[in-house]
């Protein structure tokens, strides 16, 4: 049977864009539709501004710090406008690079929302095409828990594009975009509070990290309350909000940002007309070689909320690319070992076992941990410590997790994530001949 696409791809995002470029490149004959932006969630309400306002952050302290090292200037002052101008002017130089891509590697760019109606065939802007495979790419969206007065809150989407920095901002929630903004709106200068319904956020990363990274936020000023929810919102006379707490207290605050994870982008998808299956949590259950229940669709990226990062995402794109259209080249994704970072102020980067997994996997392990205060703060009234841990197989000596909390952790871990792939044991770290100085080199002299 003929079809008009070989490949028919919804959604360009991280993962719907790679497939789709790298499959046109193939030879196949591929089409992608877009509904809102170039580039998907990480370029246009993720990663990417995300980074900007976590670099914009920082700024209050860098001007701090300039004073031990000679440096007088002006009282700064902040301009959230300005850094949202300009934000969104690099943004929409990333989508023109999307556009450019998609098109010049072959692939009909369809802007409108698509819904599949046979498993061969998807609607856009009133169109039908058929499509030998048809990829779901659709990515995620925030989710609010039901309260009363949640329409008051906003999250990670419209954080991005508010008018004017909120003189206090309260935060719910405690896993990556929740610690992220804490740090970026505490760093902007906003009186901000954070609160976690468990004992300590960042479930699943490193004890150790978590507490470190708790400690360094209450030094920056950011008001931590764990063990309690938020159980209503009220608008009050003056325009501001009163969240009330599960704890009987009511904070005041401007602006209530809510990060307490994503759905599944699924919207009006008519994935009812196929058989596709879904996982209990309601993202789009997918075999190895990502198929769903109905063979000519496939699923990638965040809808199959396996793991819900960009770069796991394009993987996942590469995959399918090649094993539709160049199966010689096919290699099925390694999701061992994949490193990650908090972008929250200090970072956090990790990869490989946290020393709770390794004990609980019957690990009998070596632990090799250093804190420390960065040779650049020296010279400042700063606080600030850096943790830096290793855990080790004390039967083999194979490294089993790296984890840093500190400037640029995301950075030197990404090095070491290549180490950890390959293999290293703690002799291999204390063979390398550290980089003097730095922090990085902690990492091969821990004794
Ligand atoms: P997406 O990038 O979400 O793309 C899906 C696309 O599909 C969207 O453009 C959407 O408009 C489109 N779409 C949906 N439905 C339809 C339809 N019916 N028709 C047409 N188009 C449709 N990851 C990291 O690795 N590092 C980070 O620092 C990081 N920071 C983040 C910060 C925030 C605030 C958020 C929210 C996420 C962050 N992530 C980060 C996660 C990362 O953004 C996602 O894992 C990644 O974007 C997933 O890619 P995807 O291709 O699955 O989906
Ligand atoms: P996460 O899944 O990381 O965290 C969700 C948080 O919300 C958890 O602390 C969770 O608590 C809490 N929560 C969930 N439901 C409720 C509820 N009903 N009431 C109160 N709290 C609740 O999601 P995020 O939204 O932060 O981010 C989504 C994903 O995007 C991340 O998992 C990550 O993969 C990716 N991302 C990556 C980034 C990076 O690479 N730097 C940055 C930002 C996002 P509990 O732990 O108790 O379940």
């Amino acid at each position: 049977m003929a079809f008009d696409f070989d490949l028919f791809v919804i959604g360009a995002g991280s993962g719907g864009v790679r497939a789709a470029r790298f499959a046109a490149g193939f030879g196949a004959r591929v089409a992608v539709a877009e509904s809102r932006y170039l580039g998907g969630t990480c370029v246009n309400v993720g990663c990417v501004p995300k980074k900007l306002l976590v670099y914009g952050a920082h700024y209050s302290e860098d001007f701090e710090q300039a004073h031990g090292f000679g440096w007088t200037a002006g009282k700064p002052s902040f301009d959230w406008a300005t850094l949202i101008a300009n934000k969104n002017r690099e943004i929409e130089r990333l989508n023109g690079i999307y556009r450019s891509l998609l098109v010049n590697s072959g692939v009909t760019l369809l802007e409108g929302h698509a819904r599949i109606v046979d498993p061969h065939t998807v609607e856009i802007n009133g169109q039908r095409h058929s499509a030998g495979h048809i990829l779901v790419a659709t990515g995620g969206w925030p989710q609010v828990p039901e309260i009363p007065g949640k329409e008051h809150a906003i999250t990670s989407n419209e954080a991005f594009f508010l008018k004017a920095l909120p003189r206090r901002v309260l935060v719910v929630g405690g896993g990556y975009i929740a610690v992220e903004f804490a740090s970026i709106f505490n760093g902007m200068g906003a009186q901000t509070t954070q609160v976690y319904r468990g004992p300590l956020f960042l479930r699943g990363f490193d004890q150790g990290v978590r507490e470190h990274l708790r400690d360094e936020l209450v030094k920056k000023g950011i008001d931590l309350r764990f063990n309690t929810e938020v159980t209503r919102i009220d608008k009050q006379a003056d325009g501001s909000l009163a969240a009330s707490l599960k704890d009987g207290s009511v904070i005041e605050t401007d602006c209530v940002f809510y990060a307490t994870g994503r759905r599944p982008m699924l919207d009006n998808l008519g994935l009812e007309n196929t058989g596709v299956k879904f996982k209990q949590d309601g993202f789009i259950d997918v075999d190895d070689e990502y198929r769903t229940a109905e063979p000519s669709i496939l699923a990638i990226g965040d809808v199959i909320g396996r793991v819900p990062l960009t770069p796991v995402a394009l993987a996942e794109g590469m995959a399918v690319a090649r094993r539709l259209f160049r199966p010689e080249e096919y290699r099925k994704v390694d999701y061992k070992l994949i490193p990650t970072a908090v972008f929250s102020l200090p970072n956090i980067g990790t990869v490989g076992m946290t020393t709770e997994e390794a004990r609980e996997a019957g690990y009998e392990i070596k632990l090799f941990e250093s804190r420390f205060r960065p040779m650049k703060l020296t010279l400042t009234e700063s606080q600030e410590k850096t943790l830096m841990k290793l855990i080790v197989d004390a039967q083999t000596d194979r490294v089993l997790g790296v984890h840093m909390v500190g400037p640029d952790a995301g950075e030197i871990v990404q090095g070491i994530a290549v180490a950890l792939k390959a293999g290293a044991t703690k002799q291999v770290f204390d063979d390398t001949i550290g980089i003097h100085p730095t922090a990085a080199e902690e990492f091969v002299t821990l004794r």
